[in-house]
Formats: C-alpha cells, sequence, structure tokens
C-alpha cells in the first residue's frame, strides 16, 4: 500500500526528521489561505498523487507570491496527472500540499528498501539526489553507497556515519545528519514500511530536511497498524484491483481480455504463461487461495468482471486442499448470480474431480471443460479468437 508525500511527511515528523512547514489544500482559495498562513516569500505547490516524477510532469509548482499559489493549485486540482509512473490514464489530483521553500546547498537522495534476497533491511543514498536520480544511478552505479542492517541488531550509529561521509557531508554537520539518518530508519522499521525515498534529501542551513517523501507498506502488516491503514486511498488506486482486496482476494489488473479465476498464486502465473504462450492476453492475476466456497468463488466471477475488457473466463483449479465438486457448484452459482453470458472454460483437477465434471456437466452443460492446463489455456484463446480478437503484434 502507498500512501502520499504529505502522509509520509506525518510519519517523517513523529521521529523527529526536519521538514519544510506546509500544509494541505482541497481548493486554489484553500491553497492561498495556506501560503498565508505559512508566510515567507516563495512557495511551492505540490499535486498529492501516489506517484514520483510529478516535478517533471508538472506537478510541482514553485510560485512567488499568493496569486500565483492560487493560479498553481487552479491549474492542479481535478486534474489527471500523468507521470512516468503512473500509466497513460494518470492520477486523479484531488488534495495539494503547499510547502515553504527552502535554501538548498545539496540534493541528496536517501533510499531504504526491504532486500528480499538478503533478508535485511538496505539503506542507499547518493550524493546526487534530484530528478535525474535514475539516470545517474544507471549511469554510475558505484555512486550509490550501501548499507545492510542486521535485523538483530538494527541500524547502528556507524553506519549513519558511514553514510553521511560516504556523502560527504560537511563535518559540523555529520552529527545531526547521522541523527536524521537514524530516524529515518526508525520510521521505516516502526511503521511496517517496505520502502520509503526522501527524494531530495537536502542540505540546508546546516541540517538535513526531507523536500519529498514515498514510503510504501507491507499489507500483510496492516491489520497491526490502523494508523497507517487509515491512510489508504482509494482514489489513487486501480478500481477492479480495490474491489478486489475489499473482499480479501489477491488480485492485480492487466491489459487483456481473458478473465482468469485460479487458485494459488504459482498456478495462477503459470495460467498466465500458457494463455499468452497460445496467443492471447490475460486480463488479470487472481488467486482465490485454499479453501475455495461456492461464495468465494462467486465474489471471484465479480471481481473478474469488474473489467469491462473481460471477453471470456478461464477458471483453473487445482483441488489439493480445495474439492473440484464444491468449486463446481460454486461456478454453477456465481454464474446465475452475475448472469454471465461469456465463453467460460474451466479446468479442474485433484480432489472429487469427476464428481466436479458430472455437476457442470448437468447444471452447466455450456461451459467448457478442459483437462490440462494447455488445454485451458488454447480453448480460452480459441474463444476470445472467435469472438473476433487478435493479439497485438
Ligand atoms: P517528484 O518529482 O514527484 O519526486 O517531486 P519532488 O517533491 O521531489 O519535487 C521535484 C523537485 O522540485 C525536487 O527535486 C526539488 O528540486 C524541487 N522542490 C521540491 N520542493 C522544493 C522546495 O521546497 N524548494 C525548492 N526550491 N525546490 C523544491
Ligand atoms: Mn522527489
Amino acid at each position: 500500500m502507498n500512501i502520499h508525500e504529505f502522509q509520509a511527511k506525518e510519519l517523517l515528523a513523529t521521529h523527529g526528521v526536519k521538514l519544510p512547514r506546509g500544509g494541505i489544500a482541497y481548493s486554489p482559495e484553500q491553497a492561498r489561505y495556506r501560503a498565508s498562513e505559512i508566510g515567507g516569500e516563495a512557495w511551492v505547490v505540490k499535486a498529492q498523487i501516489h506517484s514520483g516524477a510529478r516535478g517533471k510532469a508538472g506537478g510541482i509548482i514553485l510560485c512567488r507570491s499568493e496569486e500565483e499559489v492560487e493560479a498553481a493549485a487552479d491549474r492542479l486540482m481535478g486534474r489527471r496527472l500523468v507521470t512516468s509512473q503512473t500509466g497513460p490514464k494518470g492520477n486523479l489530483v484531488n488534495r495539494l500540499y503547499i510547502e515553504e521553500t527552502v535554501p538548498i546547498e545539496r540534493e541528496l537522495y536517501l533510499g531504504i528498501v526491504l532486500d528480499r534476497k538478503a533478508e535485511r533491511i538496505k539503506i542507499m543514498a547518493s550524493a546526487s539526489g534530484g530528478m535525474e536520480v535514475e539516470e545517474i544511478a544507471e549511469k554510475e552505479p558505484d555512486s550509490l553507497i550501501q548499507v545492510t542492517v542486521d535485523p538483530g541488531a538494527g541500524m547502528q550509529k556507524f553506519q549513519a556515519r558511514e553514510l553521511a561521509f560516504g556523502l560527504g557531508l560537511d563535518g559540523s554537520i555529520v552529527t545531526k545528519a547521522t541523527d536524521t539518518l537514524l530516524a529515518c530508519y526508525r520510521v521505516f522499521r516502526d511503521f511496517d514500511a517496505t520502502m520509503l525515498e526522501i527524494n531530495p534529501l537536502v542540505v540546508s542551513k546546516g541540517e538535513l530536511v526531507a523536500l519529498d517523501c514515498k514510503m510504501s507498506f507491507d499489507e500483510n502488516a496492516l491489520f497491526r497498524r490502523p494508523d497507517i491503514s487509515e491512510m489508504r486511498d482509494k482514489s489513487q488506486e486501480d478500481p477492479r484491483e480495490t474491489f478486489a482486496s475489499d473482499r480479501g482476494l489477491s488480485y492485480v489488473g492487466l491489459d487483456g481480455e481473458i478473465g482468469c479465476i485460479i487458485n494459488g498464486a504459482g498456478l495462477a502465473m503459470a495460467t498466465l504463461d500458457m494463455i499468452k504462450l497460445s496467443g492471447g492476453e490475460p486480463a488479470n492475476f487472481l488467486d482465490i487461495g485454499g479453501g475455495a466456497s461456492p461464495e468465494r468463488v462467486a465474489k471471484s466471477f465479480r471481481a473478474v468482471l469488474q473489467d469491462k475488457n473481460v471477453k471470456v473466463i478461464l477458471v483453473n483449479i487445482f483441488a489439493g486442499i480445495n474439492r473440484c465438486d464444491w468449486v463446481a457448484e460454486g461456478v454453477v452459482k456465481a454464474r446465475e448470480e452475475v448472469g454471465l453470458d461469456l465463453p467460460l472454460i474451466v479446468r479442474l483437477s485433484g480432489t472429487k474431480v469427476e464428481e466436479g465434471k458430472q455437476i457442470l456437466a448437468e447444471k452447466a452443460p455450456d461451459v467448457l471443460v478442459a483437462d490440462t492446463l494447455a488445454e485451458a489455456a488454447e480453448m480460452a484463446v480459441a474463444e476470445w479468437k472467435k469472438l473476433g480478437h487478435s493479439a497485438a503484434a
């Protein structure tokens, strides 16, 4: 789960990380009022969307008067901002963050991630922060300073100092900078984050100040972080994925037209591959999990049908804990409930498979039944092609 910049900054503030003064605005008038409240001579108006690279997309506007703040807010509010990270439809700007400007001596980069391979939290820093950091990291990968944290000991002061010296920070600010780096690590750890990125982290008047912040969280830990769960902004998510996750299904929206209902993440991945191999494009990844009750199967159908691009549905169940007869009942029930009239291909395998097939033959004779994964994928693609579709080259 991602949160907005202003929310990530609230979390940074809880551990004492220095931030420019700022406030939220929902309208141009409010933006102007915020600017007058903050005071000073210049402000940045920042679009709050779940994406980085807003600067290059025109979502960060430097203003030198309250009139300019109001005009900038007017330009951004209600617009869909397309960045290199949002996809072609962009994300809706329905909130702005108005911030004082601070003098910038140097722009640094700080990233904290969960390195799954090392099973450790990894901290990365670069002396060349700012909007070109991706290009620089690609061209000069050695310029990235990296520190790996031992989970038993946590981030150590010497590691923070190593980062500070690696960044070439002046001796006079190293102590303060070390505290800031440690505080950032604690924010990451205390809120169960999976990613925390501050770009740019700037040197300003003898200390480090976070001008931007992005954070993502482990969804499996949200149950114990109600304060973080409340930060969720569904307006920034793919509505198909929101529908599914609200119902406890793991769903990822894709661009094709063949809807998929599958048990097990591995089987789901394999099925997507087989669809592609057969010349089709999957509309989604969906793992319905172990105990697929008829209700859960019905929910899955509804989730898949949220996507209006879906033209064919493929159900692929390998029943170990599941029972094919229950799944078959679920398919019959779900189809009636949602009034499904799309071609439906079902492949059942495992426990009670014969009973399952019999239920389908009796109660849903028009369902196409496949025996193997490969056959199911081929049948789904054949049905899709019959409807006059073909995959883009
Ligand atoms: P991003 O493009 O989505 O990463 O948005 P940022 O918040 O990082 O803003 C983009 C750029 O705007 C930054 O890299 C800074 O160079 C600049 N910027 C952001 N905040 C300030 C500020 O308070 N003062 C000044 N002068 N520049 C800022
Ligand atoms: Mn940034």
